[in-house]
Order: C-alpha cells, then structure tokens, then sequence
C-alpha cells in the first residue's frame, strides 16, 4: 500500500494530509503524483470525486517548496485554468488546505464580480494563480497579468472548459506563455478535440486513466426500493431488522445527511457510526475499529470516506442515496460479497434519483431489480421523470458538504435548469 509519504512530499504537506483525514492516495494521486514530481507533462483521464486536484496540487505545492523563486510584479508560478467560478474557488480552497503549513501565495480569478481585488491580489505575483480563462484574458488584456515568466500550466477539466467554448481563449492564454513549461491536462472524457488539444500543448505527456469499472461482481444480489425522501429512514430500519444482516455499510450523498441517518439509528437501538471527510482520522479509525469488532453494527459513509472500508465480511450495502455518478454505484456495492462470500445490496430510489438509476442500469449493463412489496413503496418514484439535483462541486472536506453556498443540494431539482454536471459529495 503506497502513502503519501512514499510518494515524498515535503514533510509540512504530509502534516496537512495527516489533518485533512487522508489516509492513502487515490489511485489518480498514486499514478500521476511520481511523474509529476519528475517535471513531466501529464494527460489525467478523470472524473471529479476521484482525488484529482490534490493529484496535481500536491506535486505542484512541493516544488514550490522545495524550489523557491521570487515572482515577479503581476506574475504567477502556476496557472491553473478552470470552467466556473465554482470550480475556480474549490482549487484555490484547496491549495490553501494543503498549503497550511508552507509559505505560498495565491490568488483566484473569475467573471461575475468586480475586477478590483483581483487586480490588487496580482500585484505583486503570485505562487499560483487559478483563473476561468475569460476574466483572466480580460485581466491580461489590461496590463494586470503578466505570464512570461510560468513554470506549470494545468487545464483542469478541459473537456468542460471545451464544451462551454472557451477553447480560443485557452489557446489565447496559451499563446503568450513561455514554451518550456510543464503542463498537465485533466478531463473526464476524451473527444477528439481534447486529443487535439493535448496533442498541442503537451510534450510527451505521461498518460493516466482512472477507468471506472464497468462491471459488478456476481455474487452481489441487487435490488432497488422506490421511496420518497422522507421514508427513507424507516424502510432502512426494517432493513436492518432483518437477521440475516451482520454488517452494513450505508451510503448518504451529503455528510450532513450521514450524520442524520447514523442520529437516527442509534436512537433506534441500532449501532451506527458516520464516517465522512469531516471526520478527523482518528474518529473515522475508531468507527472501523468498532466495525471490524462488530461493536458497531452499520457504518454510514459518503463515497469518498469509504476508500477506507477495507472490511471482508459486511453483509450488506444499502445505498441511502444513489450516487450521482454510476461508477460509484459499483465502487459502493464492492464493499460486499467480499473474499468470496455472497453479499446484498440495496438501494433506496427517490424520484429525484429515478435518472441516476438509469444511469446506473445502463452502465453496469442490466437492470436492478425492483422489490415493491414493502409498507415505503412509491410509485410517484419509480415512474418519476424530475431532473436530478445539481449538486455542488466536490464537497472538499470542509463547510458545507454540497461544497456551495447553503442549500446545495438540491438547487435545481425539478425546475428544469441545465442538466449541469454531476459531483461527487
Ligand atoms: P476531487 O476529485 O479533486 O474533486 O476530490 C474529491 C474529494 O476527495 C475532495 O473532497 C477531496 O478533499 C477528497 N480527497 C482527495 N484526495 C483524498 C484522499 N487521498 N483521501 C481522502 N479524501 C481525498
């Protein structure tokens, strides 16, 4: 098992690592982290939720510590462009996160608000600068911003910045750069003209794909319940009456939801413990420790926190919520039917989930299989066509688990917005 450590990050970055509850690399930071580290340019096939922008900020973090250089008046070490202001403001967050015990300067900048700041923030140059590329070309155009002088450029979700038609800018930004550079593309999805892009901007890129498995494993019996939102709890309590379950793991979209649903079944009598990215290390290392005893009967996980259940005999998965992203779907129920045992997994469907289930069916290739003979079920559920939520972006361990401002979760349910792009919480 590779950590963070083998991967030789500066001690103050392991110290913040150690902090935000991150036991082990993602397998997008295992691979990209050693190649960037060695100066290369980087092609990441990722999603959101897999750990990637830790992947290039780490890397990126250590050389600044380790190769200090004065910035020059208006400049900038690192530039990493991105689609929103949203997505903008998370990595900024991030890097702030993981910079906490190093010296380091930043600064973000984005359209939709006054310029003023920004400009103030740039003065002086910056370690790394994160920008949506209109208003950093607006920034540039004026005189604000000057780039001559840029060691790492990332494109952060590239096929999303593509999509939205920013790819002349992006090659406008690119244009005045210096050519010898490192510079590391991340997208989800590669169209032909990510490859197009790519094959432009990158020298010899290393290439890392997370794939996300397709597949589920056969020993896991899958059914799904259709429930509306606020009967979730009880069906999962008659779930976990049944006998038959020993272990269960549960998953919630939203850490605030995890907490609720763990309240909520140690009023009942029954032993559950939350573990989330809010959670320091040592709480989520109690919860396991009580859940491999079998002191704790149910643990309540968002996706990210279940990296770490490395448990051979749960019984039973419960999806609470479905996830967003299907993979995941097949991340979480992995987490039964382990070692060569059998394994039940079982998913609440809500009708703002019904498109995921969808989704879901379609990537692992078959149907679930649908059990209605229980006192929760609703067929407003199963034959509904709302647009699921946009969730926001990430949830990055800190504030509000949706990631934005309050009500995150569920900002677009239903009114017929823009599909807009699923995260991970
Ligand atoms: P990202 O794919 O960059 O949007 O990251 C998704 C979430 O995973 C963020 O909330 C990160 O804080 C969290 N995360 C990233 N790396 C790790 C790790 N190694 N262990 C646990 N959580 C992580």
């Amino acid at each position: 098992m590779t950590t963070f450590a083998d991967l030789q990050l500066a001690d103050p970055l392991l110290r913040a690592l150690a902090e935000e509850g991150y036991t082990q690399p993602t397998p997008i930071q295992e691979q990209s982290i050693p190649y960037l580290m060695a100066g290369r340019d980087l092609l990441g096939l990722a999603q959101t939720g897999t750990g990637k922008t830790a992947a290039f900020a780490l890397p990126i973090l250590h050389h600044i510590f380790t190769h200090k250089q004065v910035v020059p008046p208006k400049g900038a070490r690192v530039l990493v462009l991105a689609p929103t202001r949203e997505l903008a403001s998370q990595i900024d967050e991030s890097f702030k996160a993981y910079a906490r015990h190093m010296k380091f300067t930043h600064a973000v900048i984005f359209g939709g608000v006054g310029q003023g700041r920004q400009v103030e923030a740039m003065r002086r140059g910056v370690d790394v600068l994160v920008a949506a590329p209109g208003r950093l070309l607006d920034l540039m155009g004026q005189g604000f911003i000057n780039l001559s002088h840029l060691e790492v450029l990332v494109l952060d979700e590239a096929d999303r910045m593509l999509d939205m038609g920013f790819v002349r800018d992006i090659r406008r930004i690119v244009a005045v750069l210096p050519k010898k550079r490192q510079t590391l593309l991340f997208s989800a999805t590669m169209p032909p003209s990510i490859s197009d892009l790519a094959h432009n901007l990158l020298t010899d890129p290393a290439r890392v794909e997370i794939t996300p498995p397709s597949s589920t494993v056969d020993r896991i019996r899958q059914a799904v319940m259709f429930v509306e939102p606020d009967k979730k709890k009880d069906a999962l309590l008659l779930l976990l009456s049944s006998p038959k379950v020993a272990r269960a793991v549960v998953f919630t979209l939203m850490k605030h939801e995890a907490n609720k649903v763990t309240e909520f079944l140690n009023r009942n009598n029954v032993t559950a413990e939350a573990i989330h990215g809010n959670k320091s290390q040592g709480a989520r290392e109690r919860a396991m420790t009580g859940f491999r005893s079998g002191s704790v009967k149910v643990l309540v996980a968002t996706d990210i926190a279940a990296r770490g259940i490395d448990v051979d005999d749960v019984s039973h998965v419960f999806n609470y919520d479905l996830p967003n992203v299907p993979e995941s779907y097949v991340h979480r129920i992995g987490r039964t039917a382990r070692a060569g045992r059998e394994g039940w997994a079982v998913s609440f469907c809500d009708p703002e989930q019904r498109a995921w289930l969808k989704d879901i069916e379609r990537t692992i290739g078959k149907k679930v299989p649908v059990v209605r003979d229980h006192p929760y079920h609703s067929d407003v559920a199963e034959n509904s066509t709302m647009r699921p939520p946009v969730l926001g972006g990430g949830g990055r361990g800190r504030g509000n688990p949706s990631g934005r401002g309050g009500g995150g979760n569920r900002p677009n349910g239903g009114r017929g917005g823009p599909p807009g792009r699923r995260r991970v919480a």
